[in-house]
């Protein structure tokens, strides 16, 4: 039997069970995909917003501010990336600036601490590739950039480092409440527990649904496109640049990521299929359009990468935070779209809180609370002088364009939250996230994970369940299978 069955491995899940691993209890964290960070949290623009946007009053709004607050020393804890960059949102006439005051007036009523309505000359200074038309814009100094998913990779490592465990690749599919404790039904397997905290994204609404069929709440999933450029053009714009918003949403951004990328994205539509993370031509077509916009000489050309993220919007305008009435010790944590990576930290509080109120829980004293990783990149030339004569296989760099040594890989197939597919790797390390995108490395590691994990080749795959990277034809030669 466990205190608490968290499903869900995405950010949200991943800070919570952290949280909770400060404390004497028995967690298991259920994630239907091969590694976890596999849904919003992997596809998303990685801003840490300032707070501005949402609606004064609103779960949305208090979250984001909290979780604003509580980035820097998260990730000086567990060795995540975080840099307050700053944002400008760009109004471009006297109707566009009416929007900029009332974002003002909202993040002041949000509680954002500093706001500041530019000119066009201070823009200009600031960023010489907006649009020389642009007139004012509102600038967040607090607003900040991240690594979502090294951040929740790092949280569960620290968090199965205090006894947390992990099933991989196990969905859930049914759960049955008994009369003190309730049973969660995986694909694989039954297991009792006390407390459950859904925070299953996309699917949140099919959780609750196993309780209360009825019950009235919808994920309407909505689909957004993103464009990376090479590092060559870093410092293309050095804050987090947006147009004034709409109903739909905060448009289309320019921004640097805190690995030297700019990204350019997302567009918003509506899908009826849950899972389609596909990027399509008039998607991208789209965001290249509403960038051009607003910002002068993209270099379009130095587009290295595509990719597409599924916003879990719901019914309920707000982030639903709450138990059925029925069905009491069940944490729903459903319909986290935008900012639920900002607000991550702070839910994970209010989880916290929630559980409090119900169970007596003491400290677990033995808890640590940072993480530990190298970045061989990031040292100084002595440092890595010193490892290169510990362990030669730090000197060889496997990913050329992100600078990733055979060691870091080795050291992530072996990690507590081990990385088994090519993807995982990329995750905690960016190997294969360069320039690239794995054409010179992807072999290597695909080695090392062979070597490592003894499995034949044409058994390691992109990203679990059948994603293999090869294929025999015969028995003595195998050949690149066709990614999509
Ligand atoms: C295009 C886009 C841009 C965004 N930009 C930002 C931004 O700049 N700043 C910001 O603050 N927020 C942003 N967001 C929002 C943010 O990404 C999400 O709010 C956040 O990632 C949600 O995290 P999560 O843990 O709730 O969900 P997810 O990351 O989707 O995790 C849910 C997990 O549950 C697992 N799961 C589902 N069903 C089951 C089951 N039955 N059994 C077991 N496991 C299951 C899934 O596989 C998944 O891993 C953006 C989102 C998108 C899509």
């Amino acid at each position: 039997m466990y205190d608490v069955i968290i499903i869900g491995g995405g950010i949200i899940g991943a800070l919570i069970v952290r949280e909770f691993s400060f404390y004497n209890l028995s967690l298991l964290l259920i994630e239907k995909e091969s590694d976890v960070s596999m849904g919003a949290t992997k596809a998303n623009s990685a801003i840490v917003h300032a707070g501005y946007d949402p609606i004064p009053g609103t779960l949305k709004a208090k979250t984001n501010v909290e979780g604003n607050k509580l980035y820097q020393e998260l990730c000086e804890e567990l060795s995540v990336p975080f840099k307050r960059i700053g944002a400008l949102v760009l109004a471009f006439n006297d109707e566009e600036l009416k929007t900029l005051m009332e974002l003002k007036d909202r993040g002041i009523k949000n509680g954002v601490p500093e706001l500041y309505i530019l000119k066009r000359e201070e823009v200009l200074k600031r960023e010489p590739n907006i649009s020389k038309d642009v007139k004012y814009a509102l600038f967040a100094p607090t607003s900040g950039i991240t690594n979502p998913f090294l951040l929740t990779v790092h949280a569960i490592e620290n968090a199965i480092g205090n006894g947390l465990v992990v099933k991989l690749n196990e969905e859930v599919v049914s759960i049955k409440k008994e009369e003190k404790f309730y049973q969660v039904i995986t694909n694989k397997d039954i297991y009792l527990t006390k407390y459950i905290i859904n925070c299953a994204g996309i699917n949140s609404d099919k959780i609750i649904k196993m309780l209360d069929p009825d019950y009235p709440f919808e994920i309407i999933p909505r689909k957004g496109e993103y464009l990376v450029l090479d590092k060559k053009v870093k410092d293309f714009v050095k804050s987090t640049i947006f147009h004034v918003p709409t109903e739909k949403g905060k448009g289309v951004l320019i921004t640097p990521t805190v690995e030297g990328n700019i990204l350019i994205g997302p567009n918003a539509e509506e899908i009826p299929n849950k899972e389609d993370k596909s990027t399509t031509l008039n998607g991208l077509l789209e965001v290249k359009e509403k960038a051009k916009n607003y910002c002068e000489n993209i270099p379009f050309p130095l587009v290295i990468n595509t990719f597409a993220g599924i916003r879990a919007s719901s019914t309920y305008k707000d982030f639903f935070i709450k138990e059925l009435p029925e069905f009491r010790n069940i944490l729903h944590i459903a319909g986290i779209d935008s900012p639920g990576i900002t607000s991550a930290p702070s839910i994970s509080k209010i989880a916290l809180e929630w559980l409090m109120e119900k169970e007596k829980i003491t400290p677990n004293k033995n808890a640590k609370r940072t993480l530990n990783k190298i970045f061989f990149r990031d040292l100084p030339d002595e440092e890595k002088e010193r490892l290169i004569k510990e362990d030669p296989r730090w000197g060889h760099i496997i990913c050329r364009c992100e600078h990733v040594s055979e060691m870091e890989v080795i050291l992530a197939i072996h990690s507590k939250l081990p990385a088994i597919t090519l993807e995982a790797i990329r995750k905690r390390t960016r190997a294969g996230m360069g320039r690239c995108q794995g054409a010179f490395c992807g072999y290597h590691i695909m080695k090392i994970l062979s070597e490592e994990l003894n499995l034949p080749l044409p058994q390691i795959t992109f990203k679990g369940s059948g994603s293999y990277m090869v294929k025999m034809e015969n028995k003595a030669r195998w050949k690149y299978v066709k990614r999509s």
